[in-house]
């Protein structure tokens, strides 16, 4: 038995599934999941001390990289000083100050420590700003697991084919509106009967929980109009495409200023760290200054601060998603040459630095498209890379991530193991 499979069946008697989130346990794709010992740069090592190159980048947050020198260093110098305190600091005042000058729409922000805690609170502030309780969210679009967002959802909800979690009650799933995504009709048809009752809109501006769909420019400019138009706020949950997709996050990519902004993963640089923010009439309703209750032990933690701090002074730099969205669509135009060379119904996309790669014969625009693509066909190419060294997302419906640390040795590396991988039927 080797080392993770060992490790596996020792993690399953204590831990549920043997994993402390759902889609590490490789349920989607079959077999055994990797544990990790170590990760530096592109490059991460299982039990076995087995090397791969790694797309997955911890779901998204190591923009830079595992280990970076400049981020441990931030980490250790905080660390000396007090894992803690509970109290404010004067570098959460520096990260604030960062957030607001990079996101034009950013007024205010709040930091907190999960992706989920940052849409479940801007939720509950945009139902305590607008008193209104309607919620509409998208298809294949995952936010977090608060109740009222585990409805039709993607990511492992899609993996494990329960697009809406057990124990949400059915009170609360009822003031959730599901849409189909990219859909304008479907949208406009919703404000014309119940826009007065519509607290917000939540959305990937591009999904990438349901593998990579970017939202139409239609789509985006009559969220934004019709959201105006009825008094609910608009929320970009840019948990996953904050500065990923760029400097300005998506937002910046599609001259758009939503009333709310959630950001996680990239902005902690690898640390429990997350963010929600925007409209200052809006965030001036939390407490202590106003009704919206909101609070953290752990918000605004030095430590994360201060990885989150150290990956943004680096993604400032000049050339920085010029260089990131290059290499990601390098990688994305080898595989896809790998795959017309192999005879693969196959297509793969970027947007800066995270992609999507679909076994279907054209790019997706919603979960419908998404569900059609021939998952038999991914979970083969899944194995076969993971055989020869590349860790991609153990699902079909998970984005991609490219880091600063990704050569074009790796890239190169990477389009010549999936030309064997395609091959494998
Ligand atoms: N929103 C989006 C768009 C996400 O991709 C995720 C996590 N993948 C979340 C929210 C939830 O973040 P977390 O896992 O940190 O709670």
């Amino acid at each position: 038995m080797s080392k993770n499979e060992q490790l596996f069946e020792r993690a399953r008697q204590h831990i549920p599934g043997g994993v402390n989130s759902p889609v590490r346990a490789f349920g989607s794709v079959g077999g055994t999941p990797r544990f990790f010992s170590k990760g530096e740069g592109a490059y991460v090592w299982d039990a076995d001390g087995k090397r791969y190159i790694d797309y997955v980048g911890s779901w998204g947050p190591l923009i830079l990289g595992h280990a970076h020198p400049a981020v441990i260093e931030a980490v250790e110098r905080a660390a000396r000083n007090g894992l803690s305190f509970g109290a404010p600091t004067e570098a959460e005042i520096d990260l604030a100050d960062l957030l607001c000058e990079l996101l034009p729409s950013m007024q205010q922000v709040r930091l907190v420590s999960s992706g989920t805690e940052a849409t479940m609170s801007a939720i509950r502030l945009a139902r305590g700003f607008t008193g209104r309780d309607k919620l509409i969210k998208f298809e294949g679009c995952y936010h977090g697991h608060a109740d009222s967002l585990l409805v039709k959802a993607g990511s492992g909800l899609l993996t494990f084919g329960n697009p809406s979690s057990a124990g949400v009650p059915a009170a609360v799933a009822a003031d959730t509106i599901v849409l189909p995504y990219n859909d304008v009709a479907a949208l406009q048809a919703v404000f014309a009967e119940q826009g007065s009752q519509i607290a917000a809109l939540i959305v990937e501006p591009v999904a990438g929980n349901m593998n990579l769909v970017p939202a139409s420019a239609e789509f985006v400019a009559a969220m934004r109009q019709l959201t105006q138009d009825h008094g609910a706020l608009l929320i970009y949950d840019e948990v996953m495409t904050g500065f990923r997709v760029g400097l300005g996050c998506a937002q910046g990519l599609h001259g758009i200023t939503p009333d709310l902004t959630c950001l996680g993963k990239v902005v902690g640089g690898g640390m429990p760290l997350a963010a929600f923010g925007g409209r200052a009439d809006v965030m001036n309703k939390l407490a202590p200054l106003g009704p919206v209750y909101q609070a953290g032990t752990l918000s605004g933690n030095p430590v994360a601060v201060a990885a989150g701090m150290a990956t943004l002074n680096i993604l400032r730099q000049p050339g920085f998603y010029a260089q990131l969205a290059a290499n990601t669509q390098l990688l994305c135009d080898g595989l896809t040459d790998a795959a017309r060379q192999a005879g693969v119904a196959f297509c793969a996309r970027a947007v800066g630095g995270m992609f999507g790669v679909y076994f279907s014969a054209e790019p997706p625009a919603s979960y419908a498209d998404v569900m059609a693509s021939d998952r038999a066909a991914f979970n083969r190419f899944f194995h076969a890379m993971l055989e020869e060294g590349v860790y991609l997302a153990p699902s079909a419906f998970e984005a991609g991530f490219v880091s600063f640390s990704h050569t074009t040795v790796d890239l190169r590396q990477t389009v010549e193991s999936a030309a064997k991988a395609l091959l494998v039927r």
